[in-house]
């Protein structure tokens, strides 16, 4: 039956038919321990009861009207997350490409309404923005973009984590934002120097520039806070979430604080689905239990948790390069290609994930247990340890990740 899916990923063989907490359970009855939560989409775990019975209740009820009615559970999940982001209005969609395309359409009209004739957005090298046209073009990954030209106008790419970089544009008088993942992830988990993101506030004021913050990996109390931003006591103009919005029910996010929020006006974006009930629902649901449970300062005390025990058994060990993270957003950067990790954890009962070839990513969700931790950095460390052994170093020696 796979025929008839247009082959855009190489599929694991393997297909999961039940969850619960941070357990799956495959069609052949063999358990796993899930260190990636669906790629960052399920914090809460897998058929969370709060998410469950919210979704049930709200399904009996309406799933969808139309965005020409008020729908009053996208304005009860818009106040809340104004809220905890301290921003002032949001736009609902269904994916996070469609959060990121919503704010880049924000600053382009933004410059428009102040005269700039060719708005033009600066993105980072190894960033990861989504897979339409615009959000391929923000882009930092060539391989992403290979083969869709020609590319949309309007982005001019800095390396990451470079201040310097993006100073020396401040005489471009078409660049109207600056979009920015507070940590990269699919580049690698990268996390930038404490301040970055403060520089990157101060530049923007200076030129008159939105500072849009990508969130949709990171949002949510993944690192430790409910949104990576918010380690630097700073405010972005623009801030997209999606992913671990909604555990699982597709919800994306553009939120906009001060000018920018007063930016996309009637008949200037739209959308059929984005924040109908159900989806809005199940959002209110996702907040009120990282509330409840604290889940914000457990990701924060797990991730210490779990960057600890990884540095106990994997620092100095021949062919590891880095091991890093920020909360539950973990990478360990090995010198050679290690994809073949994904398949050999798979075998051992572990969900991981290999990302820019060398760096073996966790996302695992915020509701682990101490002893779940302990387990995936047992069984990760150990799989590294024997692939390492087993796999020759590359040529010229360890390179820096
Ligand atoms: C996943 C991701 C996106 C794209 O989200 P989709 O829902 O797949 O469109 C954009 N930005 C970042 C940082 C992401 O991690």
């Amino acid at each position: 039956m796979r025929d008839h899916l247009m082959q855009t990923y190489l599929r694991l063989p393997v297909a999961f038919e039940r969850g619960d907490g941070a357990w799956l359970w495959d069609s052949e009855g063999r358990q796993y321990l899930d260190a990636l939560s669906g790629i960052a989409v399920c914090g809460l775990g897998h058929a969370h009861p709060g998410v469950t019975a919210a979704l049930q209740e709200q399904a009996g009820r309406l799933l969808h009207t139309s965005n020409v009615y008020r729908i009053p559970n996208q304005e009860r999940l818009g106040a809340a997350l104004c809220g905890l982001a301290q921003m002032d209005t949001v736009f609902f969609c269904n994916s996070g490409a469609e959060a990121n395309e919503a704010a880049i359409k924000l600053a382009r009209l933004y410059g428009h309404q102040r005269g700039v004739q060719l708005p033009t957005i600066v993105t980072t090298q190894g960033s990861f923005h989504g897979r339409t046209m615009a959000t391929l073009t923000a882009t930092g990954n060539s391989k992403i973009q290979q083969g869709f030209e020609p590319l949309v106008e309007g982005f001019r790419q800095v390396p990451y984590n470079d201040l310097a970089a993006i100073e020396a544009l401040s005489n471009d008088p078409n660049i109207v934002a600056v979009l920015v993942e507070p940590v990269q992830g699919e580049g690698g988990v990268n996390a930038p120097a404490d301040g970055y993101l403060a520089g990157l506030r101060a530049i923007c004021d200076r030129n008159g520039w939105l500072l849009m913050v990508d969130e949709i990996q990171t949002g949510m109390g993944r690192t430790g806070r409910w949104f990576a931003h918010q380690h630097e006591n700073i405010l972005p103009d623009v801030m997209t979430l999606a992913k671990g919005l909604g555990n699982g029910m597709p919800i994306g996010a553009c939120l906009a604080r001060g000018e920018a929020a007063k930016t996309l006006g009637p008949g200037k974006h739209g959308t059929t689905f984005g924040g109908n009930p159900l989806a809005c629902r199940v959002g209110l649901a996702v907040i009120d239990a990282i509330r409840q449970d604290n889940l914000v300062a457990r990701a924060a005390e797990l991730g210490a948790r779990l960057l600890n025990g990884f540095r106990r058994q994997l620092e100095g060990v021949a062919g590891v390069t880095d091991i890093r993270g920020k909360g539950l957003m973990l990478g360990i950067a090995l010198d050679r290609p290690c994809g073949e990790l994904v398949t050999r954890a798979l075998a051992e009962g572990l969900l991981i994930n290999v990302t820019s070839e060398r760096v073996i990513r966790l996302l695992p969700p915020l509701i682990l247990s101490d002893e779940q931790a302990d387990r995936i950095v047992d069984t990760v460390s150990s799989l590294v340890k024997d692939f390492l052994a087993e796999t020759a170093a590359p040529a010229g020696g360890a390179t820096a990740s």
